[in-house]
């Protein structure tokens, strides 16, 4: 997808501060952070969303689900627990148009909404 911003992140064509990295999946720290540990994690195919995923792709997340595991070790929270968020959409709040996990931690959260 040539005007994705995340495309162009695995493709480094637009910078990122990376944190893992393996074949099929990016972790790079998100921009605005809401907590100190704030990451993004997300196939390096483009995938819009949960409704374009299927029986040929899911593949992908299934790396991305085990890489969340990597990252959260990387960033040292896997311990202490963490929350992994995936906007869908306009309700869900979803503001970049491919599929990417929130990974946050690093303090205690609050409300699960
Ligand atoms: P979402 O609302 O789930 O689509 O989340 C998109 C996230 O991408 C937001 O938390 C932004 O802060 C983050 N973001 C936008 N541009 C960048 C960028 N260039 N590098 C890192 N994170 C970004
Ligand atoms: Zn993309």
């Amino acid at each position: 997808m040539e005007d994705c911003l995340f495309c162009k992140i695995v493709k480094g064509e637009v910078p990122s501060d990376k944190v893992y990295e393996d074949e099929y999946v990016l972790a790079f720290k998100d921009i605005h952070p809401v907590a100190p540990v704030h990451v993004l994690v997300i196939p390096k195919v483009h995938i819009k969303d949960y409704n374009e995923l299927n029986e040929e792709n899911i593949k992908y997340i299934d790396r991305v689900q085990l890489a969340i595991k990597e990252v959260a070790k990387v960033c040292g929270v896997d311990k202490e627990g963490y929350r992994v968020i995936c906007n869908t959409g306009e309700n869900g709040g979803q503001v970049v148009h491919h599929i990417h996990f929130h990974l946050i931690g690093g303090k205690k959260l609050g409300s699960k909404i």
